[in-house]
């Protein structure tokens, strides 16, 4: 007699599993449905294929497993369903159950086992990588790089910023004082990968903008990856354990952990949800959730800067700015508000909201490199609302988003510039 296999990770979301009524509400909004017009695109198709699972009548084969991998886990459908039923939790879960009986495929598991979890060890992958990058592949505009050759498999002529030459860690101290005058208020900046090892600029000018207000910034050198790709996109809950015990770790005897990703922001939020596997871990991960702020959703509601404090970089004046919304701030954090309150004041640009601001780009990690094709799509409607809006610069709060945007408008021959919504700050 074959015993029925045990699905314990899914088993502890099976409420929100069952909360499905199959109504098909979640159709209208995925953007993996709107491109695909499946039903295993859709939430609900997710479910009913979670359930076979469960019910004995599926195992995770590999066709499974791209169904569940074909998700941004953008949260649309989670908003939009009147059962409240959580699918991206789910799927997080269903991913995990592969991960545990089939592992990680290589070369992932190299990159999510041996290398995120070692920052030292990944900075200078990084850094060869960057060689690699520099040596064999033709420049394009500014600081774009064309993919191309032996790398076409993976990015198929995706355009991706250079690596820094100096990573954010090597360029700034661990203390940051406030420049003249008494420490307000002290924050730990988790700095992510994006903005430690591409686009380091960006983590300076907050340094920058945050000392000058007042607030001391502590970048702690035991900070990793935040663990996103290797537990919520792979569901290798095992080395995320570790890489969110670094993360508490490091940022242990500080009250305010602020990032400029809301996807890092998420991901660290969710190390209770996902990776609590002891009653002390819960305990610790509940504390250290509680202490991550977006960095808009700080600068608004915890320094309570003037609008005054906001004063527009040069190279910006005069320009015309919309805004998108990555999915892991407005959904998963609820952080909306924040950043528009800081584009409206911010007198010397012309802030023009796009239709649809919230929508998926399309990124999502690994997603974006599994199903490049499918990613495009999506972001291809992100880049006809950018450009009806008719604005110069597009700003985001996440740098994956922002990589996304940038090779999407590239691809477009668009001339509309992606920052940081933070780079717009004198
Ligand atoms: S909207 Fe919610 S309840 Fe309706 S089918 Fe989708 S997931 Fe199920
Ligand atoms: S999380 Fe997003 S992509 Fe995934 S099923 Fe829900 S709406 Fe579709």
């Amino acid at each position: 007699m074959t015993t029925k296999p045990r699905y314990d990770e899914i088993e502890k979301f099976r409420e929100a599993l069952d909360s499905c009524t199959k109504c098909g509400f979640c159709m209208a909004g995925c953007p993996v449905y709107r491109e695909e017009k499946v039903e295993n695109s859709v939430a609900r198709g997710k479910i009913m294929l979670i359930r076979s699972m469960l019910d004995g009548d599926l195992d995770v084969t590999d066709g499974m497993a791209e169904q569940l991998n074909r998700c941004t886990l953008c949260m649309t459908c989670a908003q939009n369903c009147p059962a409240g039923t959580n699918v991206p939790t789910v799927i997080t879960a269903a991913r995990a159950e592969k991960t545990k009986r089939q592992g990680v495929p290589f070369p992932y598991n190299v990159i999510y086992r041996w290398l995120l979890p070692r920052r030292r060890l990944f900075g200078w992958a990084v850094r060869i990588a960057s060689w690699v990058q520099g040596i064999f592949l033709p420049k394009t505009e500014g600081t774009i790089r064309h993919l191309s050759m032996f790398l076409a498999a993976l990015g198929k002529g995706r355009h991706i910023p250079q690596i820094a030459p100096k990573f954010l860690r090597e360029s700034v101290p661990v203390v940051n004082k406030p420049k003249g005058g008494k420490t307000k208020l002290t924050v730990g900046y988790f700095t992510g990968c994006m903005t430690d090892f591409v686009f380091p600029e960006l983590g300076t000018k907050i340094i920058n903008f945050l000392t000058k207000n007042g607030i001391e910034v502590i970048v702690p050198r035991g900070q990793g990856c935040c663990g996103a790709p290797v537990f919520l996109g792979a569901g290798d809950f095992k080395t995320g354990r570790k890489m969110a015990d670094a993360n508490v770790k490091a940022f242990k005897d500080l009250d305010y952990i602020i990032t400029d990703c809301a996807t890092c922001a998420s991901a660290m939020k969710d190390y209770t949800k996902f990776l609590a596997d002891t009653d002390e871990r819960k305990k610790q991960y509940e504390n250290f959730g509680k202490k991550i702020k977006d960095i808009t959703e700080f600068l608004v509601d915890v320094a309570k800067l003037p609008a005054s404090a906001y004063q527009t970089a040069k190279e910006f004046k005069g320009k015309t700015v919309t805004w998108h919304e990555p999915c892991h701030l407005g959904r998963y954090l609820g952080v909306k508000e924040q950043p528009r309150k800081i584009l409206k004041a911010l007198k010397d640009i012309k802030f023009v909201e796009m239709p649809d601001a919230d929508r998926c780009c399309g990124m999502a990690g690994t997603f974006s490199i599994y199903f490049y094709d499918l990613s495009q799509k999506i972001a291809a409607k992100k880049a006809a609302s950018i450009k009806s809006t008719g604005a110069d610069v597009v700003v985001t709060d996440c740098p994956g988003c922002q990589i996304q945007l940038i090779d999407t408008l590239k691809r477009l021959k668009s001339r509309v510039q992606v920052r940081h919504i933070m780079e717009l700050l004198d």
